[in-house]
């Protein structure tokens, strides 16, 4: 890269000097060719561009050494570690079609009934806003709001309390302050990145749509030596006779996924009775579900709401005595979407060492759709099972009708056909949408070298590099849902992301981006933190 590493003055001295990439030009290109400024077939073709192709195609370019792109909270906390590490603003570039980092997060929270005075399902383990986790959100929480309730919780739980886990609403507050403190707008870029390609002589090319109007030609292109994929959920996936009715009846509002707007169900069970049949057994709908029976409770309605499980839990379950999940009433129950030890303990170390179907078997054992076992929850649930308005039943739809304005589902049981009907149905089943759904994704499977791991997501090493798509010295990373599958397996959480976080950038310093980060350095810059002083 024609830019230099920071240097750290008196830190961790004799480190490896980086393997720069040498360009001709200067950092920010104006486009010298007769091109368009657009990609041409030549371009499309290739898995690996010139400097020549890409300026004869009339596209600016701009060199950057490290760019992520994406730009939620995976780019978030990538950037992050490397702001602390002393990698300053104008070495890196976040390319995203976000306005902030949490964006995505929050809508799809809030639309699957987390909003902000609600609490998450992680715990005080993970702060995306600060790489020390100290102090806790629990800890913060009872500092600001002058309470011992929340370490109480912390002290007594998961016996006799839930886990404590923060609110949404702190979550955010605490990114917007980390965001403006390591000045993430001035790394932020706007846009739609249409592909990924490797560079002749090292690094790669990110081409950005820009917004429309924002620049001069139609694409940009991003000139890195190293990139950072972090592009969340490839999309949502519906169940093909959810799609298939959807589809037919053109009707998006009465069977509606519960990550998107459904605000219109709890509405209009105000105003009248209603039926809703629910389907699937994570988070999601215990969330939704929660809503339904607090609506109920708040405004005294008479909502009945039938829960289908494709795989009903009607007790704890596992493969041996010491290696078993609680279960119950058709939910699998755990505080936490995987144990606690895939996070730092042996389960962590466990999978490190696993390849191929070894490693897939390891993930369907301890993977699986789950819940967390809350109090109210139980007792909102009990409630309804015995006054006869929530119901439960195991199944899989054959197929979705409408009739007399209801939706009626054919759910294949153990006891036969049963047809189920209802106003509106709400499917918490799934954002697992295959990776190759995603542009980006399926042009880095197509040109990159870059192959799917035992699950069928993006192959990344240890390190979070993705596996041949190595080039020259420049490496390209992938962190978040895309990589499910390695050889870590909490990825799509805060703390997955802070792990595979910490990952690259000890990664980059081995190969001279930034400067390791030792224990003087981490003290100094928590006391930053603490100040809200800039990395
Ligand atoms: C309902 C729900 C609740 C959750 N609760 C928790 C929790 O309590 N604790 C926890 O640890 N985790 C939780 N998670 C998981 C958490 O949301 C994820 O770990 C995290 O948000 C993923 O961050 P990411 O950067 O990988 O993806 P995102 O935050 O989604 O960011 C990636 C973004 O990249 C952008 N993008 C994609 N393609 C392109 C492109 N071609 N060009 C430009 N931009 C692009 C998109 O806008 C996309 O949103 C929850 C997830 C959901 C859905």
């Amino acid at each position: 890269m024609t830019d230099q590493p920071t240097e750290l003055p008196g830190e961790d001295a004799g480190q490896a000097q980086p393997a720069t990439i040498q360009y001709a030009r200067p950092a920010v290109a104006a486009a010298s060719g007769d091109g368009a400024g657009d990609l041409t077939d030549a371009l499309i073709a290739a898995d690996q561009w010139t400097d020549d192709m890409v300026a004869a195609a009339g596209i600016p370019v701009t060199d950057v050494p490290f760019v992520s792109v994406g730009g939620g909270i995976g780019s978030f906390v990538t950037v992050d570690y490397l702001r602390v590490a002393g990698v300053p603003p104008s070495r890196m570039a976040v390319l995203t079609n976000l306005d902030f980092p949490w964006q995505t997060y929050k809508y799809l929270t809030r639309v699957s009934q987390i909003p902000e005075p609600e609490r998450i399902r992680s715990d005080s383990a993970s702060r995306p806003d600060n790489i020390w986790g100290f102090p806790s959100y629990a800890l913060a929480e009872a500092i600001g709001d002058r309470t011992f309730a929340p370490l109480w919780q912390v002290l007594v739980e998961p016996i006799f309390a839930d886990y404590y886990t923060p609110k949404a609403g702190r979550v955010f507050a605490g990114l917007e302050r980390e965001l403006k403190r390591i000045g993430f707008d001035q790394m932020l870029v706007k846009g739609q990145v249409r592909m990924i390609r490797k560079r002749a002589g090292g690094g790669y090319f990110i081409i950005l749509t820009p917004m429309v109007g924002s620049a001069a030609t139609k694409r940009l292109a991003y000139r890195a030596e190293f990139v950072h994929v972090a592009v969340g959920y490839p999309g949502l996936k519906f169940l093909p006779e959810l799609q298939d009715f959807r589809t037919e009846h053109k009707d998006f509002h009465h069977v509606v996924s519960a990550y998107e707007e459904h605000e219109h169900v709890y509405e209009t069970a105000r105003t009248k009775h209603i039926v809703v049949m629910l389907r699937g057994g994570g988070i999601v709908a215990s969330r939704v579900l929660q809503r339904l029976m607090d609506d109920r409770a708040k405004y005294g309605l008479s909502t009945d709401i039938v829960h289908l499980f494709r795989t009903y839990i009607a007790s704890s379950h596992g493969p041996n005595a010491w290696n078993r999940r609680k279960g119950g009433n058709g939910f699998a129950y755990q505080g936490f979407n995987y144990p606690k030890s895939v996070w730092g303990g042996q389960l962590k170390a466990r999978m490190r060492r696993l390849e191929g179907n070894d490693r897939a078997q390891a993930y369907k054992l301890m993977g699986g759709t789950n819940t967390p076992w809350r109090r109210r929850w139980q007792a909102q649930m009990n409630e309804g099972r015995a006054a006869g308005w929530y119901r439960t039943m195991a199944g899989t739809v054959e197929q979705m009708r409408l009739e007399e304005g209801k939706i009626v589902s054919t759910v294949k049981t153990s006891a036969g056909l049963v047809d189920v009907a209802a106003d509106f149905v709400i499917d918490c089943t799934g954002l697992e949408a295959d990776i190759a759904e995603h542009r980006v994704l399926a042009d880095l499977l197509e040109h990159s070298g870059v192959g799917r791991n035992p699950v069928g997501r993006l192959d990344v090493e240890r390190t979070f590099e993705l596996r041949g798509a190595g080039s020259g010295p420049g490496v390209m990373y992938a962190s978040g849902a895309t990589t499910l599958g390695g050889y870590f397996p909490g990825v799509d959480t805060f703390l997955g992301l802070q792990v595979a976080a910490q990952e690259i950038v000890d990664d980059l310093a081995r190969r001279g981006f930034c400067r390791r980060m030792g224990s003087l350095r981490s003290i100094r810059q928590w006391i930053r933190w603490a100040q809200n002083k800039e990395p």
